[in-house]
């Protein structure tokens, strides 16, 4: 059920039946010229919401705001700080579990690497903090099957192409404003630049013009069943 939509009440009597809470997190983001800001937001967002139908679990408010390094100087990014983004997931699931959720599973649709990080850091220390506590802390695409790649034609998709535009048409083809060119970051790696958008011009890794609805819906299944797969493995354990 969505945490957002219940009354204490219900909260109090669906605790009875699981103590399980999944917390998305996405980003605000340059998402090429054709996509929302809100890209990995949306996706995650419509993931765990599909989760939350199949199996008993409380879901979160999703965490628009997430850390993001490559896409830092592009129109529209707002991004936070690796030590704010713990310090929230810390803070919220220090508080879920005082209010009696046992198992968190902290899912972000942003598979960014520092960001991916801070969520990974938060789940170490709250196990080392808390007796009794599980967490999962994860980027969704780390736990799907090898058919999920296949999906995608183009050999390396990763933000804003194929994948992501096909779920954005899928969820929201109204904010799917045409397509932009395909595009691969030329940054110098491992080298650290600081005007990163001279080497990534138009924030696409990738081909959005090989996207359709189609494989958005196909993707889509294939992440609501890992993410269900989950809640039972943590459930389990
Ligand atoms: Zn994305």
């Amino acid at each position: 059920m969505l945490l957002q939509d219940m009354t204490m009440k219900e909260f109090k009597g669906y605790l009875r039946r699981t103590k399980t809470l999944i917390v998305p997190y996405g980003s605000i983001e340059a998402h090429g010229v054709h996509l929302p800001l809100a890209t990995d937001t949306m996706i995650i967002w419509e993931v765990v919401r599909r989760v939350a139908k199949r199996v008993r679990v409380f879901v979160a408010p999703p965490i628009y705001y997430g850390v993001c390094t490559s896409t830092g100087n592009h129109p529209g990014t707002i991004g936070i700080t690796p030590e704010t983004l713990r310090r929230l997931t810390m803070d919220i699931v220090r508080d879920g579990f005082r209010k009696g959720l046992r198992n968190f599973i902290l899912v972000s649709g942003h598979g960014g690497g520092l960001h991916t990080y801070a969520i990974k850091e938060a789940g170490e220390r709250l196990v080392e903090e808390i007796d009794g506590i599980q967490v999962a802390s994860l980027a969704i695409y780390e736990i799907l099957p090898g058919k999920a790649r296949d999906i995608a034609e183009t050999e390396n998709d990763s933000h804003a192409g194929e994948l992501e535009t096909s779920c954005i048409l899928h969820i929201e083809p109204g904010l799917v404003k045409g397509r932009a060119k395909e595009e691969y970051p030329a940054l110098p790696k491992p080298i650290i630049v600081r005007d990163k958008e001279r080497y990534w011009k138009g924030a696409v890794w990738g081909n959005p013009e090989k996207a359709d609805p189609g494989k958005g819906a196909e993707l889509l299944d294939i992440m609501v069943d890992s993410l269900a797969g989950l809640v039972r493995k943590i459930e389990g354990l």
